[in-house]
């Protein structure tokens, strides 16, 4: 057997489980201990400091050099007791998640000693050396250098020894270079424009939050195996790998089927992930084996997007311990269910109030239906852009392909909200209403929460849903820092809002009722904006046709997805709000086309040498077996020889049916020769081995071809069209080989393997 599966096989077939330990059996006892959050620094900054702090936190300020000082100081006794010897400044650069940069407490005296120093200055600003990280162009014709500033609205924590400070990343001439800036900044933008929109309603309310809860699924592969996959290490994905006998479609994959080696990681995922303060509520009943997921509580959307990505840090960390690897790339394994992050999303006030949650009166209903149809409006209008933040070269295994989502937006509503909808569109009209008639509409608005109590329906194949008190955007994919997904739907949200209370106001001024107005505006949207309502079947190729009859857009690719990142209209739309310049949004969209191009590279690469240095090699060494069989069967006068006679036909319990289908293949081998079988697998391998050969060659010139582009976009669009799909090609043949060769000689683990090994 290839000698890398063989010993990862033996490997496992060897180990001994690893032992769990918690920490202590109720969770309330270490939940968020590694935390310096609100408790902790009640605890150990003063009064004053503990103040600003807190304000900073709320009304999104800068804290002075003073109390910085004073912070960093208490952090710093905090991490010490605890044991860290380092601290670094975390961020989100563009590519890759997270980013470090650790440096250490102490610092010698100059008479030989070391005090540990930690400065307000330091806690504040950090200079990483960042040349490597991307920042598509900024930074070749202005500044070289960015810093990290901090972000007090997340707690630093410590993992290992490490207190780790979440900090923004930004150029020294103010661009951004990271996917927190942007989030923050889309952030207060909907705070503004929500809060305003709420003051129709409530007067109390002075802040909006965007809340997020996202569901992270994920595939845990075996280490040894994993570590014999050349392209699950390099790529994320395996890149060859004929699909299992037995796959998803006994739907057998729920919790009672996990095994203890799995629930064992699980456990201590939960507990590492609990003492960081990341609420997880772990389940696991994904449709594809050895497929998992896992989900918090809700929170604040910035805090959950650094909880995401701190959760992915910590479990694959974890998963090491347990000699598993975690797979987060939205398709591993082809033919086998992908991988998502659904962005359960929604808007909450400082009074307690979830804006997308029904009320119990018309006017709280009223408020609801605000917001409800503005987001419907907002998606309709910025689709193009939704697309574009969800685009990747993984994610379009999942959105171009007939799976779970795909990639046409639309929303799913459900049936009562639809007739909601239409109620709205039929019984408002423009001009005053009769009194009767507002009375009307308004008990209809009432009655929205018993009606959605039995509005049980679920639609699993909406890329964008409401579940009854927030939207799930269900297209994001399993690896993406949901950050940007996030900053983008925020602030197409933000920016619908911002419309919709300029439309009401004029309308209030020119004396209209409140209510009216905000009733009229709404129906406007309903209709402006109905045909990216979507309730049928997603996946189905009618809702394909459907939604091109409605004129959605259906971008299957990310180099054309990612062109809306610079239309004039969404130019417009960041500038407006000033989440990136002009400059800034053409070099997001550089940074994305050329992380899309590099990715699609490495695979290519890597496919060409496993085809030569695995894959042909294998096939060759079987091939050589048949070769020796047939000249062996030769030289004892078999190789040709007609049989004589019918042979006898043994078949014990057989049905009749099956005895008679084999005497009919006996009858049909002894009319050919002994090495008949041989020969034509000897033949079948050649041609494969030169298929996959000749596809390799060609697609090494495309890629050629497509680096010689100067553009980007070019080359992005070359790899796309000219080089992917020779892996798909290459892929076929390889794939049937591993059918063909010898189970020994494959040297590569097979899916069943990956998939089934608990
Ligand atoms: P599924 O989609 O798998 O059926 P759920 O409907 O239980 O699962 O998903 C609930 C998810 O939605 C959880 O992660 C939860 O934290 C999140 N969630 C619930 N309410 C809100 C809200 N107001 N804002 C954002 N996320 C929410
Ligand atoms: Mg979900």
């Amino acid at each position: 057997m290839g000698s890398l599966r063989k010993s990862a096989l033996h490997e496992i077939s060897t180990r001994k489980p690893v032992p769990v330990t918690t920490p202590s059996d109720k969770v309330s006892d270490y939940y968020g201990t590694n935390v310096f959050n609100k408790n902790t620094m009640n605890k150990y900054l003063s009064k004053e400091s503990y103040e600003k702090v807190m304000e900073a936190i709320e009304n999104s300020t800068r804290i002075d050099r003073k109390i910085a000082d004073q912070v960093a100081h208490s952090m710093k006794t905090w991490a010490l007791e605890k044991g860290a010897t380092h601290f670094t400044h975390w961020f989100q650069p563009l590519t890759g998640l997270t980013a470090e940069k650790h440096d250490a407490f102490f610092e010698p005296t100059g008479n030989g000693d070391a005090i540990e120093k930690f400065s307000g200055s330091e806690l504040a600003q950090q200079e990483p050396d960042a040349s490597s990280f991307p920042s598509g162009g900024i930074r070749n014709t202005f500044e070289a250098r960015g810093y990290t500033a901090w972000d007090p609205a997340s707690p630093a924590f410590i993992l290992g020894k490490t207190l780790c400070i979440p900090t923004i990343y930004i150029s020294y001439t103010g661009e951004t270079l990271d996917v927190k800036t942007p989030l923050l900044k889309a952030l207060t933008s909907i705070d503004k424009a929500a809060t305003e929109v709420c003051q129709y309603f409530d007067k109390n309310v002075t802040k909006v939050s965007a809340t997020l809860g996202w569901e992270q699924e994920y595939f845990l592969v075996d280490s040894a195996l994993f570590n014999a996959r050349p392209d699950l290490e390099l790529t994320g994905r395996t890149l060859f790998g004929h699909a299992p006998a037995r796959g998803q479609q006994l739907e057998d994959h729920y919790f009672g089927s996990i095994s203890e080696r799995v629930l064992a990681f699980i456990r201590e995922l939960e507990t590492e992930c609990l003492i960081l303060g990341i609420p997880v509520r772990t389940r696991h009943n994904e449709v594809a084996p050895n497929q998992f997921e896992c989900a918090p509580i809700f929170e604040e959307a910035n805090l959950a997007v650094d909880h995401n990505l701190l959760l992915m840090d910590v479990m694959e960390k974890v998963a090491r311990r347990h000699n598993f690897r975690v797979l987060l790339h939205e398709k591993p394994f082809a033919n086998v269910n992908g991988s998502g992050k659904h962005n359960n999303w929604s808007m909450q006030t400082d009074t307690g109030v979830n804006l997308l949650r029904p009320g119990k009166t018309p006017k709280t209903n009223l408020q609801f239906l605000t917001f409800f149809v503005n987001t419907i409006k907002a998606v309709h209008e910025y689709a193009d852009i939704l697309r574009a933040s969800i685009a990747s070269v993984a994610n379009d295994h999942r959105l171009g392909a007939n799976e779970a989502p795909p990639a046409i937006i639309s929303i799913f509503i459900g049936e009562q909200l639809t007739k909601i909808l239409t109620e709205l569109e039929e019984k408002v009209h423009s001009g005053k209403l009769t009194p009767e008639e507002k009375t009307n509409i308004k008990l209809n608005i009432g009655r929205i929460p018993e009606i959605l109590l039995d509005n049980t329906d679920r639609n699993r194949t909406s890329p964008f849903a409401f579940t009854g008190n927030k939207f799930e955007f269900r297209a994001v994919g399993s690896s993406a820092n949901c950050g940007w997904p996030m900053t983008v739907l925020n602030l197409i949200v933000a920016d619908q809002l911002r419309k919709f209370k300029k439309e009401v106001d004029a309308q209030i001024e020119k004396g209209s009722d409140k209510d009216v107005a905000i009733l009229q505006v709404l129906r406007d949207y309903i209709i402006t904006s109905k045909k990216v309502l979507f309730e049928g079947n997603g996946y189905s190729e009618e809702w394909e046709k459907e939604a091109a009859k409605r004129g959605l857009p259906n971008v299957k690719t990310t180099p054309e997805a990612l062109d809306a990142l610079v239309t004039k209209k969404n130019v417009a739309l960041f500038t407006t709000h000033e989440v990136f310049s002009e400059r800034e949004a053409h070099s997001r969209h550089e940074i994305a086309l050329e992380n899309y191009l590099k990715k699609l590279q490495i695979e290519a690469r890597v496919a060409g040498e496993l085809v030569y240095t695995h894959i042909i090699p294998a096939a060759l060494k079987y091939q050589n077996l048949l070769i020796e069989n047939v000249k062996g069967l030769t030289s004892i006068g078999l190789g040709v020889m007609e049989m004589a006679t019918e042979p006898v036909l043994e078949t014990t319990g057989a049905t009749k049916t099956a005895k008679t289908a084999f005497k009919s293949i006996t009858k049909e081998t002894a009319d050919t020769n002994f090495s008949s079988t041989q020969l034509e697998l000897v033949k079948s391998i050649s041609y494969h081995v030169n298929t996959i050969k000749t596809g390799v060659d060609k697609m090494v010139n495309e890629r050629k071809l497509a680096n010689a582009h100067a553009d980007t976009r070019d080359k992005a669009f070359a790899y796309c069209n000219n080089v992917k799909p020779y892996l798909e090609e290459i892929r076929y043949h390889v794939d049937k080989l591993e059918m063909l060769v010898e189970d020994e000689l494959w040297p590569l683990p097979k899916y069943r393997e990956m998939l089934f090994t608990r």
